[in-house]
């Protein structure tokens, strides 16, 4: 990708680009902070903490995100869980019947769906055995309708981090958007790619709080990118797309960093522990390395060990049928009650 020359708006679908978005009563008046008397929503004006709309542009909670990224207001769009800003994406940049993305499995099941949802070829480009970028094979799957590679680094089901060299080869090399899906990175040691954005124009990194953050229940997923692509996005958000009970829940967990950090710290020192023991079980053939809250193991017969824990009580996921894949198993890391409870059960199979 060549800096200088990426102009955002020859990705865009035409349609997006001369769009007027639609104007909310709380996009229309701003308020300084005076008290006002709003009758311009056709609101019930009886206060019960959630009669108003929410504020389209949350921005309470991307002052506070703004500020732990260290990136602008600007540059963060926020959605209805990741899976709408992703949606988002396929919506704003790719043409229905025309264009492609890349996608490289086995990763998340979500860019698929959405591809077919909005009618765009998905053009899949397996990982290589040790769970990394196929770069040139990637390069040249790439068409002048090709918009998105989708990149999920911590990748969900296999748990590894792509490398920093085969990551940076594809912003450089591809003329399209690279999205980097961050949900597991805050269980990572490694460091965003949030603050490349200003070096790639291209780049765009999605979070979210359903994971570390333990909020999966409010959806709030969070994209990073150049002001240029967040201004395209927010022209076709849906004006509440984060609800204010959202927005209030999120603000207060971003807020309590060190309830955050000591959770995850816990789940890593779980992590450690259902490795070490995973290790050991006989019917166990590799544990793959994970960056993530989860550990994909290779075992003899998935299906069979699969359904004796689902007998014992215990539900995990079944990776077999992704490629690369063949008889694995995906353990999300629980509480250690749980967790001894899983140990137990494994070494009694
Ligand atoms: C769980 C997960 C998400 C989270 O999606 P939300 O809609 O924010 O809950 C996103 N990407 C990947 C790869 C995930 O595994």
């Amino acid at each position: 990708m060549n800096k200088t020359q990426f102009n955002i708006k020859q990705l865009v679908r035409k349609n997006v680009l001369g769009l007027n978005p639609y104007s909310s009563a709380r996009d229309e008046y701003v308020s300084d902070g005076s008290e006002m008397i709003f009758l311009d929503a056709n609101e019930n004006p009886f206060d019960n903490g959630v009669n108003r709309y929410p504020d389209p542009q949350q921005r309470n909670l991307k002052t506070v995100l703004a500020q732990q990224k260290r990136v602008s207001e600007q540059n963060i769009l926020l959605g209805n869980g990741s899976d709408e800003v992703l949606d988002l994406l396929f919506r704003a940049f790719c043409e229905p019947k025309v264009d492609n993305i890349i996608t490289l499995p086995p990763t998340y099941g979500m860019y698929n769906v959405l591809a077919n949802i909005n009618t765009i070829e998905n053009r899949e480009v397996f990982l290589t055995e040790n769970f990394e970028p196929n770069v040139d094979k990637i390069i040249n799957t790439v068409n002048s309708n090709t918009k998105i590679i989708f990149l999920c680094s911590p990748n969900n089901p296999t748990g590894n981090s792509f490398s920093e060299e085969n990551i940076t080869k594809v912003l450089n090399q591809f003329d399209g958007l690279v999205v980097i899906d961050e949900a597991y990175i805050d269980f990572s040691d490694k460091e965003s790619w949030i603050k490349k954005i200003t070096t790639y124009p291209n780049l765009i990194v999605t979070q979210t709080l359903s994971k570390a953050y333990g909020l999966a229940g409010i959806r709030l997923g969070i994209c990073y990118a150049s002001k240029e692509i967040i201004a395209i996005l927010n022209k076709i958000k849906p004006p509440y797309n984060v609800n204010e009970l959202t927005q209030r829940r999120a603000l207060e967990r971003v807020i309590n960093q060190d309830q955050v950090k000591a959770e995850v710290a816990d789940i890593l020192k779980e992590r450690k522990k259902l490795i070490a023991t995973l290790s050991l079980i006989r019917f166990v053939e590799i544990v793959y390395e994970t960056d993530a809250n989860f550990i994909l193991a290779k075992v003899d017969d998935a299906n069979k060990r699969y359904d004796q824990l689902l007998h014992k009580g215990i539900v995990i996921r079944n990776r077999s049928t992704q490629p690369l894949c063949k008889n694995t198993l995906r353990f999300t890391v629980g509480t250690p009650e749980e967790n001894n409870k899983l140990i137990e059960i494994l070494e009694q199979l």
